[in-house]
């Protein structure tokens, strides 16, 4: 299992915002479409960043209510560790364990084909896992 076959099932839809929209509108798009990060894009539509709800939460921590008010491109992580569709599950799940992320932005030369969550990375593991337990009862009923 690879990244190119979670996209497929799921679709590569990368929900975006714009570095000069406020902590407040990332908030109500995470919301809207129930999501833990949104990608960034800068000039060219290039990914610039990108903001989990984590880093709304730590700066509404350390600037109360204000930081409702603040630009994402000030409050997002710039330097976004990205995945190809050839990239393995397992790969992926050392990548955000290790880095301490959950969601990883898929990229195809420059362009930007999906994002995937490790709620994604979960559900395929465990399918992955299901198969291989049917096909060893299978096997072991017909031995
Ligand atoms: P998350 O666990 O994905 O909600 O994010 C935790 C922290 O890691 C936040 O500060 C995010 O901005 C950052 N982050 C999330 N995904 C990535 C990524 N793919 N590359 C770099 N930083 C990330």
């Amino acid at each position: 299992m690879n990244v190119k076959t979670i996209l497929a099932a799921k679709g590569g839809d990368v929900i975006s915002i714009e570095p000069t929209a406020d902590l407040a509108a990332a908030a109500q798009l995470l919301s809207k479409h129930r999501i833990g990060a949104v990608v960034i894009l800068g000039a060219g539509n290039r990914l610039a960043g990108i903001l989990s709800e984590r880093d709304i939460v730590r700066a509404i921590a350390e600037q109360g209510a204000a930081a409702l008010n603040v630009p994402v491109g000030q409050v997002m992580t710039r330097n976004v560790v990205t995945c190809g569709e050839n990239d393995s599950i397992s790969e992926l799940m050392e990548r955000m364990t290790e880095r301490k992320f959950r969601h990883m932005p898929v990229l195809k030369g420059e362009r930007l084909i999906g994002v995937i969550s490790i709620g994604d990375v979960v559900k395929s593991r465990v399918q992955e896992i299901e198969s291989d337990a049917a096909a060893m009862r299978d096997y072991i009923q017909t031995a």
